[in-house]
């Protein structure tokens, strides 16, 4: 019997350590590498919207888009729950009701699990909209969940299915070997392995381009807002013209917004309290919020391609997982990359998405 290939993947975000927890599964020897710890890079600073019906049909995700969810519900049930996902749905409307309704009809059309709700109909599933709007779209099947505890839940899953961790030294240089396998160098420290798996989010760029590999992949920044509430004022996602929220845990509300830069009129403090007004004004009970945290995260984004998924031209040892939206895509790209991996066969839905 051939001894299974030794993996190292490189960062444990939710993307390194889906896919781990998938290797690992499977018999491969993994050892997890990540310079701060699992879930600590821009996983911990996202919104954790598990979506499929309210993206982009044609998005980065479009190739997987009926099976998210369902992945997401499969790897939780292995998981016994652990994942704590809480599948509520979301609401999300525009401020004008043709925009919100033509939006419906694509999503229809592109066979999205969706409901269209009147105002009242709103008003039942979040009571403290202060103004609920004449149309909004109900996606029933969405969920959210804390990305950063789910990266480290699903690390330690893996390392109960066999694989190592290894915490608090970057890679900072990759090497692939003439005769296969790849040596990685960790400061001082080398390691060599079977192949490896560059799931290092935003820095994958920079780890490929001393390979000549120039990826189109940009570090794209976002921001996370985190306010204490007395009480939840929120039962589901909410993706409203001023805000997009939920609650994270009973007496944390969180928001993603855009950045909109540093300057002193539009850096992201500037944003939070725009964020608590809008939220006071939209909400019964956003009044008594007070600020907890400002974030900024800088998400994986790649230009003008889909997910940037598979082997490197040239170095077959050496795999690149790096792509946004990486919470919604981890359970579905995380079993796949496995597949590929360990059968040697690329996958329907990776076709095409291998770096160039
Ligand atoms: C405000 C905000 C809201 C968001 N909302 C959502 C959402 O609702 N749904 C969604 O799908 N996405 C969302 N995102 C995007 C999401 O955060 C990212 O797509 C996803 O977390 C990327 O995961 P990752 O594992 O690839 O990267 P990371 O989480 O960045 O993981 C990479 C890991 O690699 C490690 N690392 C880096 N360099 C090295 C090195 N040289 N050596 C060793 N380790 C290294 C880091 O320490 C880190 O732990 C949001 C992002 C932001 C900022």
């Amino acid at each position: 019997m051939r001894a299974a290939p030794r993996i190292a993947i490189v960062g444990a975000g939710i993307v390194g350590s889906a896919i781990a927890y998938f290797l690992a599964a499977r018999g491969a020897s993994v050892t997890l590498i990540d310079a701060a710890g699992p879930g600590a890079g821009v996983t911990d600073r996202a919104f954790g919207w598990i979506n499929v019906a309210l993206a982009d049909p044609d998005g980065p995700g479009a190739n997987f888009k009926h099976r998210v969810i369902d992945d997401y519900r499969k790897l939780d049930d292995r998981l016994h729950g652990r994942l704590n996902i809480a599948w509520q749905g979301a609401l999300s409307w525009s401020d004008d009701p043709g925009r919100t309704e033509a939006r419906f009809a694509d999503l229809k059309r592109a066979d999205h699990r969706v409901t269209l709700l009147d105002t009242a109909q709103v008003a039942r599933l979040e009571p403290t909209l202060k103004s609920p709007p004449a149309l909004a779209i109900f996606a029933p099947e969405d969920g959210m969940m804390r990305p950063g505890v789910s990266a480290r839940v699903l690390a330690a899953a893996a390392m109960e299915a066999g694989a190592a961790l290894r915490v608090g030294q970057a890679v900072d240089n990759i090497e692939p070997l003439p005769t296969g396998g790849v040596r990685l160098w960790l400061g001082n420290d080398r390691a060599e392995f079977d192949r490896v798996v560059l799931a290092a989010g935003a820095a994958v760029a920079d780890l490929c381009r001393p390979l000549g590999l120039i990826l189109p992949l940009e570090a794209s920044p976002s921001i996370l807002t985190r306010f204490r509430s007395p009480v939840p004022i929120l039962n589901r996602i909410v993706e409203s013209p001023e805000f997009e929220a939920r609650m994270e845990t009973p007496n944390y509300l969180v928001t993603a917004e855009s950045y909109q830069g540093d300057r002193s009129d539009c850096g992201p403090e500037v944003v939070a309290t725009g964020l608590r007004k809008a939220l006071a004004t939209g909400l019964t009970g956003g009044e008594a919020l007070t600020l907890d945290s400002v974030q900024v995260g800088m998400r994986p984004v790649q230009v003008g391609c889909g997910p940037i998924v598979g082997r490197v031209p040239g170095s077959p040892c050496l795999y690149i997982a790096a792509f946004h939206p990486g919470v919604i895509l981890a359970a579905t790209i995380g079993g796949l990359v496995a597949q590929d991996m360990l059968d040697e066969t690329v996958p329907t839905e990776l076709e095409g998405l291998a770096p160039r």
